[in-house]
């Protein structure tokens, strides 16, 4: 069970914990507080969004850096919503742990093991997620890389995984949830947004996960997903998130969470 500053607790017996918001902060701070007051109003733990964001093309919108980073701080100030956000080079670790409750580490730096080694250091609790074509094994290890430094405070986080199929961006492999249950202490959360890439699945994704024992969620959500700067196809709007999470707190207690 991994415990945050404000007692917020991830994994055991506790209720499944929602990070939500946008893959990106942009320059707009109105929409990004929109999210975060939804979020906070359905119950949600955390507010999501990358100030460092690793793109496939070197053109396309990297990150607002510091920036969002300041963004991600004044919502939280708002709202009372934890920080997560990705970190991607060792030389920002500093300044992200300046702001981040939960440093993520993303499916493409999976096994950048020097990356790892240096946010097992840290205190700071790690999400870790899977890479896009890493077996239940090898995210394992790099969980391990991170905790031979002496930080055991890891979250894993499935993502979907790389197939054959081209129906959605990625493969969800919900049975590694269950299988992580069984390999592994660790808390594990299911990400249905970069799963899919498709935000009409999102939701039945997302149902799905807690209906398999994950121990949360994160989910993409703009208040403009059609305009996004990244990932608009994959986010949905507060409004369908709202929906959601109703849907989910009905599900989580006949699943016995
Ligand atoms: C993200 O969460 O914004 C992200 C880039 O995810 P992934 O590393 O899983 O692709
Ligand atoms: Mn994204």
């Amino acid at each position: 069970v991994i415990e945050f500053s404000n007692g917020v607790k991830i994994g055991g017996a506790n209720r499944p914990v929602y990070m939500v918001g946008p893959c990106s902060v942009e320059e707009d701070y109105s929409g990004l507080l929109e999210v975060a007051i939804a979020a906070k109003e359905m119950g949600c733990q955390f507010l999501r969004g990358g100030a460092f964001k690793p793109r496939t093309s070197p053109y396309d919108f990297d990150g607002l850096g510091e920036k969002a980073l300041k963004y991600l701080a004044k919502a939280k100030e708002e709202t009372g919503l934890l920080v997560v956000t990705e970190l991607m080079d060792v030389a920002d670790l500093d300044m992200v742990c300046e702001y981040a409750d939960l440093i993520q580490i993303g499916a493409r730096n999976m096994q950048n093991f020097d990356l790892l080694k240096a946010v097992g250091r840290l205190h700071v609790p790690v999400l870790l997620k899977r890479g896009m074509s890493a077996t239940i094994e090898e995210w394992l290890m790099s969980a391990e890389y991170i905790m031979s430094e002496g930080n055991h405070n890891v979250i894993l986080c499935e993502r979907g995984i790389r197939t054959f199929e081209k129906a959605t961006r990625n493969t969800l492999d919900l049975s590694a949830v269950a299988a992580v249950k069984r390999m592994s202490h660790l808390p594990i959360i299911v990400d249905p947004s970069h799963a899919t890439g498709r935000r009409w699945m999102v939701e039945s994704m997302a149902m799905a996960a807690i209906a398999a024992g994950a121990d949360g969620i994160m989910c993409e959500v703009h208040n403009d997903p059609e305009h996004a700067w990244c990932d608009g196809a994959e986010s949905i709007t507060p409004e369908t998130f709202e929906h959601m999470m109703g849907d989910l707190r009905k599900l989580a207690p006949i699943v016995g969470r």
